[in-house]
């Protein structure tokens, strides 16, 4: 995806689940937000309000290559 190594995805799902302000790793322009703003369904998913990217972070962590 975005991140060259396995580590700095780790940080970058860890930085929002800890809902830290994370800017957008495909553009660097805006901070994400919630997908789901209103609905409350899930605060797993993001999406970048620049380039509207989406960031689902459960599906990137399954994804994540092994050690
Ligand atoms: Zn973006």
């Amino acid at each position: 995806m975005y991140f060259s190594t396995r580590d700095e995805e780790v940080v970058f799902l860890k930085k929002l689940w800890r809902k830290e302000p994370v800017s957008c790793p495909k553009c660097n322009g805006a901070v994400l937000e919630y997908l789901h703003k209103k609905a409350k369904k899930s605060d797993c998913d993001w999406k970048c309000p620049a380039c509207g990217e989406v960031y689902r972070t459960i599906g990137m962590l399954k994804d994540l290559p092994d050690r």
